[in-house]
């Protein structure tokens, strides 16, 4: 029988013991009738289901049945504002396209259209058991919706200036906005200069320095198109018609003549262990500097799609050694907010293996938010974040491809020892 015996959602329970088919603490290791043992936010002991029953069996029990527990899904990429735009842009490979579209959509949204996005996709990211978000708050509201909820986030503020004299200003306009949300347990800030073309030089060296102070994680947009390559190189493509536009351009602005991660290495944001958004378009020497820089990516596998780019070097960065983490972006270029739907396209596409994948869902998230001691494994002493994926019916092929199968779906989303989710199942 599948089902809860005592507890209930939302409900926080001295000792729960989670149990499913398989466990798999860490891409390496499955366990076949595995077992957690859950103590207040923390996990307490990880192993069979008969190890941690003959160790009590005096707890509530939550059976998940044909299942694999897995380290709760991190989704280091994503825009909650943006999730009731779902199906309003059109797919474009031009982004400055795909942006007035945004911006059209939303012209007359005011605080409770906003708060209604984020509070979907919080909804949404918990149904499909992602347990940690990095999202970009483009608003207050993303700040105040998401420090409610209960997901682990970390919010980051997004600048965007190409005005070099603004500098003073914005960094005063930030300091005062980010001192209004205290990190708790669950929640902690951070700083998003947008992009290169969206972020003068020196906004983002002050942005380095006020994130290297204040100990807060820093991301960024970055190689993302072809046009952001010759924006920075040479002054042209699309961006400088568009910024003109939006009377964003500064008027005596240059190009710098380097390409994207160059030109953040003479800003001091690598220092800072960035998350590196996209990286759609980088040279091998590129990833060296990522490489040597520890740097970690935020690879966006449908959102990529929906751009038409061409190949993401995902390969080359993993092989080089370089932490690459998986986002969903937002639905304004995607289906789902699903990190389990992320690693089946990719599985598909990209030939990445389901072990490799399983890392870049968790563990190479946790890494990238600097939470590497706290979540992304099922690990004694690690924060309880946690979701079962029930697995198709059938006994066909290794735990791993039913897992990444077509027919596989979240049922049971965990986190702090909080139950955030559970869908109603067959037993
Ligand atoms: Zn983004």
């Amino acid at each position: 029988m599948a089902g809860i015996e005592g507890g209930g959602y939302g409900e926080k329970c001295g000792m729960v013991i989670v149990k499913a088919r398989y466990l798999i603490p860490d891409p390496e290791q499955c366990i076949e009738n595995g077992a957690v043992a859950i103590n207040g936010a923390k996990i307490h002991r990880v192993g069979t289901f008969d190890e941690i029953k003959a160790w009590s069996d005096n707890n509530t029990l939550v059976d998940l049945g044909n299942a694999v527990i897995l380290p709760g899904f991190i989704n280091i990429h994503t825009h909650l504002d943006l999730t009731n735009l779902h199906n309003r842009i059109a797919p474009t490979n031009n982004f400055t396209h795909w942006v007035f579209q945004l911006l059209g959509a939303r012209i007359r949204w005011k605080e409770a259209d906003y708060t209604a996005s984020i509070e979907k996709g919080i909804q949404l990211c918990l149904e499909a058991g992602t347990t940690t978000v990095a999202d970009i708050a483009n608003t207050e509201y993303s700040f105040s919706a998401l420090k409610k909820s209960p997901l682990r986030k970390v919010v980051y503020k997004e600048i965007i200036d190409l005005n070099p004299d603004h500098v003073q200003d914005v960094i005063l306009k930030v300091q005062s906005e980010l001192s209004a949300y205290a990190s708790d347990s669950l929640f902690r800030t951070g700083l998003s200069p947008h992009a290169p073309y969206s972020v003068s030089k020196e906004l983002y060296q002050a942005m380095s320095q006020l994130a290297f102070q204040a100990g807060m994680p820093l991301c960024t947009h970055i190689a993302e198109t072809q046009d952001e390559i010759a924006f920075l190189t040479n002054g042209t493509g699309n961006f400088p018609g568009f910024l003109r536009q939006l009377r964003a351009m500064p008027p005596d602005w240059q190009p710098l003549g380097l390409t994207p991660i160059h030109y953040l290495k003479g800003t001091g944001i690598l220092e800072n262990h960035p998350i590196l958004i996209h990286c759609n378009y980088i040279t091998d020497e590129e990833i060296s500097l990522i490489k040597s820089s520890g740097a970690s990516v935020a690879f966006c596998p449908r959102s990529h799609r929906f751009f038409g780019h061409t190949n993401h070097p995902v390969r080359k960065l993993l092989d080089a050694g370089i932490n690459a983490g998986l986002g969903t972006d937002s639905l304004a270029s995607n289906d789902t907010l699903s990190i389990l739907d992320e690693m089946k396209f990719l599985l598909l596409h990209d030939a990445i293996s389901a072990k490799d994948l399983l890392a870049m869902a968790a563990v190479n998230g946790a890494k990238a938010l600097g939470m590497a001691s706290e979540v992304g494994q099922i690990k004694e002493g690690f924060e309880a974040d946690l979701c079962g994926i029930r697995l198709p019916d059938g006994n066909s092929g290794d735990v791993y491809g039913r897992l990444l199968d077509a027919g596989s779906k979240n049922i049971f989303t965990m986190v702090a020892g909080v139950i955030c989710y559970q869908s109603s199942f067959p037993s």
